[in-house]
């Protein structure tokens, strides 16, 4: 079968999406070779992305943070806005996604299930106020504080933290009733994306990335091309026209 075959006969699809979801909006994914890791920082990504390294060195964290981590001009591409549509038409029922930039929200989709947080969303430490992702972005001070001199923090799943015990709960209902799950965009090596796929039971498990995945075996298709590119070719019906 084609996936606008799989999509046609499905009604209760879940997507999940990694990195290679957004790449092509420009934000780099910072695991792959040409991504951040060849870049200026003294340290890997990874170690100023945790949490030890932001409570003992905030300075340098938001310095890495604000420059790589903040595309706030960045748009949905056609990955972002097909998936928009098919909720839309009532066939997707939610996005699981591994991805921090808020773009799936930006093309519309509703239900999104962001894994590892948001950078639209920080708090103060102390106090819980929240704050907008302008306000870290254009803070004057090398750490952003609240009025009540707390430090930021974004809503961000950092290395060496846990994930949102009710994200991961709602994503694996989603996962474990849809009678289609796409996984795009990840290579799937990364806890959790591997362990949230044995929940899936429905007919047809799709897997659209660029290099092949551990899983490409137990997939009914997969598609080794861009995920913007094979979703722009989905046509999505709409229910209510007749
Ligand atoms: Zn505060």
């Amino acid at each position: 079968m084609t996936l606008q075959e799989i999509i046609d006969q499905s009604e209760s699809i879940v997507f999940f999406g990694g990195a290679g979801v957004s790449t092509e909006s420009g934000i780099p994914d910072f695991r792959s070779v040409d991504g951040l890791y060849h870049q200026k920082y003294e340290w890997p990504p990874e170690t100023i992305l945790s949490r030890s390294f932001f409570d003992a060195n905030p300075e340098e964290f938001y310095r890495f943070y604000r420059e790589k981590m903040l595309p706030l001009e960045a748009e949905p591409n056609a990955a972002h806005r097909k998936l928009a549509e098919l909720e839309k038409a009532g066939k997707l029922k939610a996005i699981v996604t591994q991805n921090i930039d808020g773009l799936h929200q930006k093309a519309g989709s509703q239900r999104v299930l962001e894994l590892h947080g948001s950078v639209w969303r920080n708090r103060c430490m102390h106090c819980g106020r929240s704050y907008g992702p302008e306000f870290i972005r254009d803070c004057k001070e090398p750490v952003p504080r609240c009025e009540c001199g707390g430090i930021i923090k974004p809503d961000v799943v950092l290395y060496e933290e846990g994930l949102d015990e009710d994200v991961l709960s709602e994503s694996v209902h989603f996962i474990r009733t849809a009678d289609t799950m796409i996984v795009a965009g990840t290579s799937l090596t990364v806890y959790p994306a591997a362990g949230l796929l044995r929940y899936f039971r429905g007919r047809q498990l799709v897997l659209i990335n660029r290099d092949a995945t551990p899983m490409d075996g137990k997939a009914d298709l997969v598609l080794h091309e861009k995920v913007g590119q094979v979703l722009s070719g989905i046509k999505v019906e709409n229910k209510t026209a007749e």
